[in-house]
C-alpha cells in the first residue's frame, strides 16, 4: 500500500522544533527550553517569511533559514522612543531597562513597549520590537504534520499537537 508523503502545505497542522539565533549566534528562543510550536500553515500565525520557507518540508526534515530584518520584525526606528515622567508608573513598578509593558492610549488601544533607559525623573520607552533591526537565523525541524480539522480551520489555530 502506497502512502502519500506528507509535506508542509496550507491547512496542515505543523509541529515545529526551532532555535532562533541572532547574527552573532546568541540564542533568543529555543523549543528545547520551551515547547515546539504548533500552528496551521497558511493561517498567518507565524512570521510570513518563516512560513514561506517551510512549504514542502517533510516530517524529520531540518532547515536553516535566514531572515533579513525587513522579512522579520522590520528596521529599528529612531523615532520610536518616547520619554515619560517617572510619576506615571505605579510605585511598585519594576523600573529597569529591558522590562516590557503595555502603553494604553486614551481610546484604550494597547502598544507593547520596552524600557530603554531610567533617569532620575523620566523613563525612556522604546516602541521598537525587541528584534527590530536584527537578522534572524532559524534552525527548524518538522516534528509532526497532519491535516487541520474543519473546526481548527474555522478558528485559525490548532486545538492540539
Ligand atoms: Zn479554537
Amino acid at each position: 500500500m502506497l502512502q502519500e508523503r506528507l509535506t508542509v502545505q496550507d491547512n496542515m497542522v505543523v509541529t515545529l522544533a526551532y532555535t532562533l539565533r541572532l547574527k552573532d549566534g546568541r540564542v533568543v528562543e529555543s523549543s528545547e527550553e520551551s515547547e515546539p510550536i504548533t500552528f496551521i500553515q497558511g493561517a498567518g500565525e507565524i512570521l510570513p517569511a518563516l512560513e514561506e520557507a517551510l512549504y514542502g518540508m517533510a516530517v524529520g526534515e531540518e532547515k536553516e533559514i535566514w531572515l533579513a530584518p525587513e522579512d522579520a520584525y522590520g528596521p529599528r526606528r529612531a523615532d520610536a522612543y518616547q520619554v515619560v515622567p517617572r510619576s506615571e508608573f505605579p510605585e511598585d513598578f519594576p523600573l529597569a531597562p529591558g522590562v516590557g509593558l503595555y502603553v494604553y492610549t486614551e481610546t484604550g488601544e494597547a502598544f507593547p513597549a520596552y524600557i530603554a533607559e531610567v533617569g532620575p525623573d523620566t523613563v525612556t520607552l522604546d516602541f521598537n520590537h525587541p528584534l527590530a533591526g536584527e537578522e534572524l537565523h532559524f534552525t527548524v525541524k518538522i516534528l509532526a504534520l497532519r491535516p487541520a480539522t474543519p473546526e481548527e480551520l474555522e478558528h485559525g489555530h490548532p486545538h492540539e499537537g
